[in-house]
């Protein structure tokens, strides 16, 4: 028995109790069924069947045969695609939205966050396409021009994280799409209903302009199987690959084995740093919603929280009052603010690293239960507890904030980087040196380098991603595209003569 019939909106989005979860230009799938789960109280939602070994191959082969006219159309008419994926992502946005609050467990304010997300990135993809651009560079020799030409890499394989199951995929394949690549999305298993909804929300568009669906192919299947065929296939110009610094170490070292490209976005271990001179009122409700939000499953999620000590005691009173009042709950009821963990994995990383925390000298400040009831429910938790203790240099990917004074600010950005991860930190100050050397070479070593907001919700027009142990990879704004395809250097001769480059004369 499924609680399939309970919720209404997943009709609306064209899925069933039984779906299929392979699509390459039509619907199959005759491999193994993942049982879609409801966080919130455990129950099966619905099916979905995945693919066999053979299926993925006659899913490279669809790819390989829709990858030329898609490489040929010109960039504007694929942004137009895009454009209009944009469009049919915004008529199912409250649906969408649902069925990730359902799957995933985030609460549906969030939901609807991510799929206006994908929207947005679309709308900048449709822009892009018409602007994607080489330079023009003066050559040496007379009669020459010397230019740069970006193509397409082919086929792209993106692999993507539970916690953001529709957004991720926007933030590379709206890019990868205007690029001209085909791309085949492999999603978390956990999340297998999200990835059939999308992909029937694009294959429509795509079918629906006389384009071959193959260029948005999706196999459902885990990591161990989908996964490993997808990395050690040398097929794929690139694996975008978004989800653990673990799982991300053995697909760096398969694909760069063989000199594959590769995005990746791995874990963080994020900081705020509120200054002396920092305004509280702005410090505290930027820490709660970066804590707290997304039940602290956020790649972005805050983890370490440096207050000046002058500022201790008044903070961590407000942020306790704050988490007090933060309703926990069902994702899809409104005034939720925290849905339950993922999975009961996620519990047992919740429990077992409190109690590592106190092993290590951590102090539980507030929260630190597993609420008994039905559905993977914790409380937020803030401890505190020494900068070096080892455990602060790992994530926990559950809502546990640890919370450590500073006397000098110095310090406290040198401890913002003495973690392995490298993505996203943020300091509270209305000091305008404190603000330049935080942005400049001694200040934050992350990817994001924010002032005075929270370490999560980035825009999607800045290349998102981070440095160290987080990957180095971008996806999303800026000139990110530039990872979906290949630059060649272009020596073009117009006059009548051969002239050497550094004056070298080869007279044959
Ligand atoms: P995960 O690493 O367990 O799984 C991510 C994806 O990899 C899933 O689709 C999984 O099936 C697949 N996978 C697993 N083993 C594989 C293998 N051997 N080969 C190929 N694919 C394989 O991560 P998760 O638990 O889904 O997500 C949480 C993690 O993702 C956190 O560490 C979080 O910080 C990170 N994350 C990072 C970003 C970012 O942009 N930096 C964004 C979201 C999530």
């Amino acid at each position: 028995m499924t609680s399939f019939n309970e919720y209404p909106f997943l009709k609306e989005l064209g899925l069933q109790e039984e779906n299929l979860g392979l699509y390459n230009g039509k619907w199959g799938g005759s491999g193994d069924i993942v049982k879609c789960v409801n966080p919130s109280n455990g129950k099966v939602i619905a099916h979905v069947k995945g693919a066999t070994t053979a299926e993925y191959e006659e899913t490279i082969q669809a790819m390989l045969a829709a990858k030329t006219k898609w490489q040929l159309t010109p960039a504007p008419k694929r942004g137009e695609i895009v454009r209009l994926i944009g469009e049919a992502l915004r008529a199912k946005i409250t649906p969408l939205a649902k069925l990730i609050s359902l799957e995933m467990g985030k609460i549906f304010i969030e939901a609807k966050g991510e799929v206006q997300e994908f929207i947005d990135i679309c709308d900048f993809a449709t822009g892009l396409s018409r602007t994607i651009n080489g330079q023009v560079l003066p050559s040496e020799r007379p009669g020459h021009m010397l230019l740069e030409c970006w193509n397409p890499l082919g086929l792209v394989g993106i692999i993507t994280a539970f916690n953001f199951p529709c957004a991720v995929l926007g933030w590379n394949a709206a890019i990868s799409m205007i690029c001209g690549n085909v791309q085949l999305w492999k999603g978390a298993s956990t999340t297998s209903l999200i990835t059939v909804a999308v992909t029937k929300i694009i294959a429509e568009v795509l079918e629906k302009n006389g384009f071959d669906g193959a260029i948005c192919s999706t196999i459902i299947g885990s990591g161990r199987t989908v996964g490993e065929q997808m990395i050690q296939d040398k097929r794929f110009g690139l694996i975008s690959f978004t989800g653990s610094t673990e799982i991300g170490k053995r697909i760096s070292s398969v694909v760069h084995g063989y000199f594959g490209r590769t995005i990746l976005e791995l874990g963080g271990n994020n900081a705020i740093i509120v200054a002396e001179d920092a305004n509280v009122d702005l410090a505290v409700r930027a820490c709660v919603f970066a804590a707290v939000g997304t039940t602290g499953q956020r790649c972005t999620s805050l983890r370490r929280l440096f207050i000046h000590e002058s500022l201790y005691d008044t903070v961590i009173e407000r942020l306790k009052k704050a988490y007090s009042t933060v309703k926990i709950g069902d994702p899809l009821v409104d005034g939720t603010l925290v849905g339950p963990l993922h999975t009961q994995s996620a519990v047992k990383e919740y429990t077992e690293g409190l109690e590592e925390i106190k092993k290590q000298g951590g102090k539980v400040i507030v929260g630190g239960k597993k609420i008994e009831k039905e559905g993977n429910f914790v409380e937020p938790t803030i401890v505190e507890i020494n900068h070096d203790a080892p455990i602060v240099k790992t994530e926990l990917f559950v809502p546990i904030l640890y919370a450590m004074k500073f006397k000098c600010l110095d310090d406290a950005m040198a401890w913002n980087n003495e973690v392995p991860q490298g993505l996203s930190s943020s300091l509270f100050t209305n000091n305008q040196m404190s603000i330049f050397k935080w942005l400049g070479p001694t200040g934050s070593d992350c990817g994001i380098v924010n002032v005075n907001v929270a370490t999560n919700g980035a825009e999607i027009g800045g290349a998102f991603g981070g440095e160290k142990e987080t990957g180095g990879g971008r996806e999303s704004g800026s000139d990110s595209w530039k990872q979906y395809m290949r630059r060649s250097t272009c020596t073009i001769n117009y006059s009548t003569s051969m002239p050497l480059s550094q004056g070298i004369n080869f007279d044959a």
